[in-house]
């Protein structure tokens, strides 16, 4: 991916994401431990959003939702609508290649607890900014869950309370089609707000929009 779009691999912005980094660094130093960067061409025409790299997952194998529990379903369901090609095993050396579609995070470095606080959010949201300003055929981006919605609204300078995220919910912006999923999070999975079928409409109505 460009380097434009990616935070440098040492960067110190968010002082909180920075230690937590160093401490992995020294915890787990054949972990990949930087900002993971976008997957995909420049060329996509879909942009899925998520929210922050795992701790065991895209932290350490360097590639958005790989080796993460929430990377089972969205790599599986990917593929089942032909927006992959190879094969998913959760590590970068995999044959997975992404067709017509691009996956990044709204905060490019691991939080601890999976949460990140606002000023990492916010700070984070020019490079989700940049993502999306280069990808010039995107025509449809998918967030995943309310933090993911929340910065595409902001990094495309628009008024949050115009646009309220809604599980399936379809905002018109421009040319783009924005749609909001909650998150393939195991938590989501386990406590049954979000099941496999409701997660593959979203990939249904992504593709009617992309009239593919
Ligand atoms: N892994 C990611 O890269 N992003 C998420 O939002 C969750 C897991």
């Amino acid at each position: 991916m460009n380097k434009l779009i990616e935070p440098n691999k040492n960067c110190s912005k968010c002082r909180r994401l920075y230690n937590f980094r160093k401490k992995n660094q020294s915890n787990n130093p054949d972990w990949f431990n930087a900002p993971v960067p976008t997957f995909g061409e420049l060329s996509s025409s879909l942009l899925i959003v998520g929210l922050a790299p795992g701790l065991q997952g895209a932290n350490k194998t360097g590639r958005p939702f790989t080796g993460d529990y929430a990377g089972d379903l969205l790599y599986k369901t990917i593929n089942k609508f032909n927006f992959s090609k190879g094969k998913y095993a959760g590590t970068i050396d995999d044959s997975l290649k992404l067709k017509d579609c691009t996956i990044t995070n709204a905060v490019r470095c691991v939080p601890p607890q999976n949460k990140p606080i606002s000023e990492e959010i916010n700070n984070c949201n020019n490079f989700l900014k940049k993502t999306i300003e280069i990808h010039k055929n995107l025509k449809v981006i998918i967030a995943l869950g309310l933090i993911a919605h929340k910065s595409i609204i902001s990094a495309l300078n628009l008024k949050q309370k115009l646009y309220k995220f809604k599980h399936g919910n379809k905002h018109k912006i421009d040319n783009l089609i924005l749609i909001d999923s909650y998150h393939c999070s195991r938590y989501n999975t386990n406590t049954g707000r979000l099941n496999q079928e409701m997660f593959e409409k979203i990939f249904f109505e992504a593709k009617k929009e992309l009239k593919i």
